[in-house]
């Protein structure tokens, strides 16, 4: 595939000054555009959405992430469900305006020279966020370092290594280069915590970092804000001691011992952005006490994820909402008030999604299916504690369900990482399946290549979103808070955003799971059987299921509300929060005094 085409939106060639912009975002990968591949999935499009939203609201922020020049991989599925994969290449140099400006660092003991590409985030009023995506493919580099921002998660930790120094210490180097010093630098995961080193060198040059102090650590510090997205402990980002040299050199190795950023004799990024950061959140409340658990040392705050509504809401409801809620691009807790708008109103306006997205599986697969059935949707990154199988545990379970409900379609999609042989097969186990029920009344559908095209159509169109994690790996997901703000209820295991999401029969319905996988699919079936499909069957009431979903889900999991949080509580909270008691007991003596005066 080639995307030589310029992005149209968003690009302005001249030099854009970065240098009163207050916050600085870092993320290894963001959606930018759906012609861009600079993206794997649910972590790049959070860093997306909330640019988007910082660029609606007005923020006075930056971004840096890196080019991938070939971008993650586009998903081949031959009829057995085979993944192969091809690389997305696309030319920045007929597409991004340059910024114009290179910067050289030392890593892997020799200096390599990065350059950047502007991205211009546009918001409703106009505002731009540009974002700087570093690229290494500059002459002169080592042949190697070259290919350094070719590849999105791939190569192995050597490679990764390199790029999250590219990304961190690059990134700081750029942006003080352009003029720009942040006074937050947020670190979206862990990928981007050397940046805290590049403050660290920045802060002490032109002496070397050895003469760093406590106080210049503590000062980096105070500029930083860390999210962390990864429930588990096993998917933080470790590295050798011996890479941590080779690839970082014997100064900044000895400055992050030095300041205790080791753990357990290991460079871990994730103990380096919390080494260096005063606020660290989860991205749900479950997740931040989850995390909290982890790291007993550090405190943990929690703000929970949203979607850009904009960016995710169906074309037919951003007409219809323009029409009734105007101001609601500025400011979603409008969509609170699509109380005022008639149910049937909501459900005609989703049923244009459905056809649409149905009109896209027939055009791919050449599959017909039926608009008045109810079609589930399960899309995403095939990471096996997804679980994307569970639905399809008892195939004669659902065939028996299908037959007493009338019909059932299940559109399912996602890639599974080219090394992940775990993921791979689990994709070729729903093909088989799939396959084998063969049956006028169930319908299972593999969709290829899931990306942002099809993760909008299918949470725009179907009618409950289906998630199967195990618990409590889900940090947030975001998913299904797209399918909340399309009126689309989830039939979910209570983990990550679900848990602050449901209310159960109102917005959708919660899984518990269960050590047994059967008992747990059965449990999935019950709902859907006694709950989801005689509610769909009911079509006022299902109608106001959809609207609850807008107004109470929607209002919320948006990415303006979370930026709404990271701002008040995270980037620039009051100075004086933590004393804001304390002058009113001082007026209360005062008043008492005056009294006695008196
Ligand atoms: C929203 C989205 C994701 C993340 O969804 P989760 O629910 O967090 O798994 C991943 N990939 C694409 C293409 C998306 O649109």
């Amino acid at each position: 595939m080639n995307l030589q085409s310029p992005v149209s939106a968003g690009i302005s060639p001249a030099i854009f000054d970065v240098s009163d912009r207050k916050v600085a975002y870092f993320s290894m990968e963001i959606a930018l555009s759906k012609t861009l591949p600079t993206y794997s999935g649910g972590l790049g499009m959070l860093a997306g959405d909330t640019l988007r939203s910082a660029a609606d609201t007005g923020l006075s922020m930056v971004a840096i992430s890196l080019l991938h020049r070939r971008g993650y991989f586009e998903q081949h599925l031959d009829a057995s469900g085979q993944q192969t994969e091809s690389d997305v290449r696309w030319s920045p140099e007929t597409t991004l305006p340059s910024a114009d400006q290179t910067v050289t660092i030392s890593m892997q003991g020799r200096e390599i020279t990065l350059r950047a590409w502007r991205f211009d985030v546009v918001g409703v009023t106009g505002h731009i966020v540009p974002v700087f995506l570093l690229d290494s493919d500059v002459e002169g580099n080592d042949p190697w370092d070259r290919r350094l921002t070719d590849h999105l998660y791939g190569g192995d930790t050597y490679y990764r290594l390199c790029q999250e120094a590219v990304l961190g210490l690059g990134g700081i180097h750029l942006l003080f280069a352009l003029g720009c010093q942040p006074e937050v630098c947020h670190m979206n995961e862990g990928h981007a915590a050397l940046l805290a080193i590049g403050l660290l060198e920045a802060r002490v040059a032109p002496a070397p970092l050895s003469s760093a102090t406590e106080a210049d650590a503590e000062a980096v510090k105070q500029q930083c804000v860390f999210t962390t997205h990864t429930p588990v402990p096993a998917g933080h980002d470790k590295f050798g001691l011996d890479q941590m040299m080779q690839v970082l050199g014997a100064d900044r190795s000895a400055a992050i011992e030095r300041f205790g950023a080791l753990h357990n004799d290991l460079l871990n990024m994730t103990y380096i952005a919390l080494r260096f950061s005063r606020y660290v959140n989860g991205v749900s409340m479950l997740h931040g006490k989850v995390s909290q658990l982890m790291f007993p040392e550090y405190t943990v705050h929690a703000i929970t994820n949203g979607v850009h509504a904009a960016t995710w809401l169906s074309q037919p409801f951003q007409a219809l909402l323009d029409n009734e809620l105007p101001a609601w691009r500025e400011d979603n807790q409008y969509f609170r008030s699509v109380y005022g708008i008639e149910p049937e109103v909501i459900e005609a306006t989703h049923q244009i999604s459905k056809q649409r997205l149905l009109e896209t599986v027939r055009q791919r697969t050449g599959i017909v299916l039926d608009p008045s059935v109810l079609t589930l949707g399960f899309a995403r990154r095939v990471a096996t504690y997804k679980r994307a199988s569970l639905v399809l545990h008892s195939p004669e379970r659902l065939i028996e369900i299908a037959d007493r409900i009338g019909g059932l379609q299940i559109l399912m999609a996602g890639k599974s990482h080219p090394a992940d042989n775990a993921g791979k097969s689990l994709i070729r186990d729903i093909f088989a399946v799939a396959s084998k029920l063969k049956h006028s009344m169930l319908r299972i559908v593999y969709l290829e290549n899931y990306d942002w095209e099809l993760g909008e159509q299918l949470t725009n169109g179907v009618d409950v979103w289906l998630n199967t994690p195990l618990r409590p790996y889900e940090a947030s997901g975001t998913s299904g808070m797209k399918a909340a703000l399309n009126g689309v209820p989830s039939l979910s295991v209570l983990d990550g955003w679900w848990v602050e999401g449901c209310a159960e029969n109102i917005t959708g319905w919660a899984i518990e799971n269960s050590e047994d996988e059967a008992i747990e699919a059965e449990r999935v079936y019950e709902k859907l059987e006694n709950c989801v499909a005689p509610m769909y069957a009911d079509k006022p009431r299902w109608a106001r299921l959809r609207r609850h979903c807008i107004a109470i889900n929607g209002a919320f999991f948006n990415t303006h509300r979370m930026l709404g949080q990271y701002v008040s509580n995270a980037y620039f909270p009051p100075a004086d929060r933590n004393a804001a008691s304390d002058p009113l007991v001082e007026d209360d003596q005062a008043e008492q005094t005056s009294m006695a005066e008196a």
